[in-house]
């Protein structure tokens, strides 16, 4: 393999700066990607500074991952050198169990493999993220993608579009049904992107009220400031469905206050604390909270080859990876429009 060269954080407190490492050889399933964007999502902000308990140092954050294939290992057949290929949040599995055959490895009952901070299952080692210049992964956790889609707008939707792609669908989030979209951040904007294009009447929820006009750009039918009760109170009981996408701990009860009886908030989104749940505000509609993570591999192919049919990508703010430590604080001010995206180019 190459060298490989990235930018690392080396603890929970530092800034992210260059660091260089190697990567294992690829086997006959794999495939060598020369990333050419990697998206920014929060998650990277909290395992970077180990909010959650797991992280792992050295650790290259990144796994919105799109590039060009470099070389493929004699039994690959999805790709050949000179292709393009995206990798998401999961990288392995089993291979074998129940959920990994029915295309559901983000659910395998031995755990997935992350594309960073994770044991790698062929040899033990750390896995290293996108924010770096190459890849080595198994064709079955790499996609194609549609050939009509902007390369640095179609990373995001490796993350922060599988993630809200799959529980608008598995809640049917479509045609006479009302959905809000809680945050208007990178997972936000997909989901409002997706509820709009799946026929909901979809509603957007934010803390900023200077996102208003984008939000209806970007195809919310209404925009609520969810912090103004009298306006919260207007839409009160009358929601199929929320999608809370937000990144910061918040109470859900102004939220639930929002569902029909036996409707459903489902939480994407993980800060740091969980929420605590006034049961009353659940019991008296007979409300569903539910959680959802990233998607199967043929459902982010299937959200791929959607977006490539409808044309729809992130809206992103492309950075060279040296503005990398700027972004995250941007992104913690609520201050992103509405995903960054690492042109892998500025390594060089
Ligand atoms: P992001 O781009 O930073 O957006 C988060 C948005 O949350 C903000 O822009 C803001 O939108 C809203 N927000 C922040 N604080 C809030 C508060 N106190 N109350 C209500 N809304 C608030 O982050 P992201 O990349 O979309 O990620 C969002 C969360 O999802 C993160 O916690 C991330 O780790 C998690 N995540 C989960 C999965 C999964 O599989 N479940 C996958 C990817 C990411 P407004 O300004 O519009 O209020
Ligand atoms: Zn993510
Ligand atoms: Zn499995």
């Amino acid at each position: 393999m190459p060298p490989s060269k990235g930018f690392a954080a080396l603890d929970a407190k530092s800034p992210l700066g260059p660091h260089n490492f190697s990567r294992r050889e690829p086997e006959p399933t794999e495939i060598v990607i020369d990333i050419l964007y990697c998206g920014v999502c929060h998650s990277d902000l909290h395992m970077a500074r180990n909010e959650w308990g797991n992280a792992v140092y050295p650790m290259v954050p990144g796994h919105e991952i799109v590039g060009r294939v470099a070389a493929a290992g004699k039994s690959v057949t999805k790709f050949k050198a000179g292709d393009i290929a995206a990798v998401g949040v999961i990288i392995d599995s089993c291979r074998h169990c129940e959920p990994c055959n029915r295309g559901e490895e983000h659910f395998c009952f031995e755990g997935s493999t992350l594309t960073y901070a994770a044991k790698d299952r062929v040899d033990g080692s750390i896995t290293m993220g996108g924010y770096s210049n190459n890849y080595v992964v198994d064709e079955r956790f790499a996609h194609t993608v549609p050939a009509n889609l902007n390369l640095a707008a179609v990373a995001p939707l490796l993350c922060a579009g599988i993630t809200t792609y799959s529980p608008l669908r598995h809640w049917n989030a479509g045609k006479g049904k009302k959905v809000g979209i809680v945050g208007l951040g990178g997972l936000g904007h997909m989901g409002l992107k997706f509820a709009h294009s799946f026929g909901a009447h979809t509603v957007q929820l934010t803390t900023s009220l200077k996102k208003r006009d984008d939000a209806i750009k970007l195809g919310a039918d209404e925009v609520v400031l969810s912090t103004d009760e009298a306006a919260m109170k207007k839409h009160a009981g009358s929601f199929d469905f929320i999608l809370d996408t937000a990144s910061a701990p918040h109470a859900l009860e102004p939220y639930l206050s929002l569902l029909k009886q036996d409707g459903t908030i489902t939480l994407v989104g993980l800060p740091e604390k969980p929420p605590s749940i006034n049961m009353f505000a659940l019991i008296t509609k007979r409300a569903s909270i539910a959680g959802s993570m990233i998607g199967g591999m043929p459902e982010t192919q299937e959200m791929l080859d959607y977006c490539g049919r409808n044309n729809i990508t992130a809206e992103v703010e492309v950075i060279p990876i040296q503005q990398i430590n700027e972004a995250f604080e941007r992104m913690l001010k609520q201050d992103v429009k509405y995903r960054f995206v690492i042109d892998m180019t500025s390594l060089k």
